[in-house]
């Protein structure tokens, strides 16, 4: 939550001396590192919009805007929802507590302000703001990680199909082609036989690499499971995917080893034409796996797409 200049608290109060001895009472600590100052609501808002704050100390009386008016206003912007605020109350009476949590206050302290109070309750808000912030990319992490192949660090199945699924739309809405192909490693079995399931893995992993460090970053390319792989070219229509489908399976040919020994891809390719009618992903997927079980067929190590001469349905 500290940004270059460390952990930034604003304090809004018309009353000049207490800003300053908030202030002097925080830096002291060094429970932060810089204290930004409003003489009112409006001042305050214009620095939590455009400044990096961390914690916000309020009084409830000011003129122009007041504390609860300031509060409803920050707590209406999405990304300042969960920002801590502090207000200062003249009586400890439960209307004034009431009125200060109802508007969105985190906390409040009664005035004339008790500097070990007002620490430890600054440190307690602090401590919350900085835990939420490691949830908050600890569950953006675990997203990404829903989102990839943990062997491969490719796009999973999933994700492949939800990002797959929305070229497709963006492919038929803009008549622009769209090539898809499915990769697949041959007599992977017998690499798991003869050298073990980790090195199998390994092969994998190098495999990932290789397919995705021969592909446009707008392509996308995911293992789809097991030794399977798929990857979507948008704007590209069946000559520029066929182009691709030969230039990675050349480069497993001629790279990916197991022992000395060539490890190989067959690949089956298919494509949306520019005018084609609209299909679903499945469809679209089912068309190439097919062509991908013909280059099996054909002896493996080879593309085989349907304008293809080792082709089978006509497109
Ligand atoms: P083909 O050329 O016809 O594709 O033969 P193949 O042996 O590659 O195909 P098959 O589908 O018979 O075998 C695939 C093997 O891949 C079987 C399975 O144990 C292995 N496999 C699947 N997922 C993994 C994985 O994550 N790691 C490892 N090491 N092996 C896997
Ligand atoms: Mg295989
Ligand atoms: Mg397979």
């Amino acid at each position: 939550m500290s940004s270059e200049h460390g952990v930034t608290v604003l304090v809004a109060d018309d009353q000049a001396s207490r800003r300053a001895m908030v202030r002097a009472v925080l830096l002291d600590a060094k429970v932060c590192q810089r204290v930004l100052e409003a003489e009112d609501g409006v001042v305050a808002l214009k620095h939590v919009l455009t400044e990096r704050v961390d914690l916000v100390i309020t009084d409830l009386v000011m003129p122009r805007m007041d504390g609860r008016t300031f509060v409803r206003s920050v707590r209406a912007k999405s990304n300042l929802a969960d920002l801590p605020i502090i207000m200062l109350t003249k009586r400890e009476t439960l209307t004034d507590k009431v009125a200060a949590l109802e508007a969105g206050a985190n906390d409040y302290l009664v005035t004339p302000v008790e500097p070990l109070e007002l620490l430890a309750r600054t440190r307690i808000q602090l401590r919350i703001k900085s835990l939420q912030d490691q949830l908050r990319a600890h569950a953006t992490q675990m997203e990404q990680m829903a989102a990839q192949d943990t062997l491969t660090g490719l796009l999973n199945r999933q994700e492949f199909h939800r990002l797959g699924t929305l070229e497709l739309k963006k492919a038929n809405r803009y008549a622009s082609p769209l090539g898809l192909l499915v990769a697949d490693v041959d007599q992977f079995k017998s690499i798991n036989d003869e050298h073990g399931h980790l090195e199998g893995d390994r092969v994998l992993k190098e495999l990932g690499a290789q397919l995705r460090a021969g592909l446009r970053e707008t392509d996308l390319c995911a293992r789809y499971g097991g030794e399977e792989f798929v990857v979507l070219l948008p704007m590209t229509g069946l000559e520029g995917t066929l182009t691709t489908a030969e230039r990675l399976r050349q480069d497993a040919a001629a790279h990916l080893k197991v022992a000395d020994r060539a490890v190989t891809i067959s690949v089956g390719v298919a494509h949306v034409p520019t005018h084609g009618a609209a299909e679903t992903l499945e469809a679209l997927f089912e068309r190439a796996d097919r062509q991908l079980y013909e280059a099996k067929r054909q002896g493996r190590n080879r593309v085989c797409a349907p304008e293809s001469p080792g082709g089978s349905d006509a497109d």
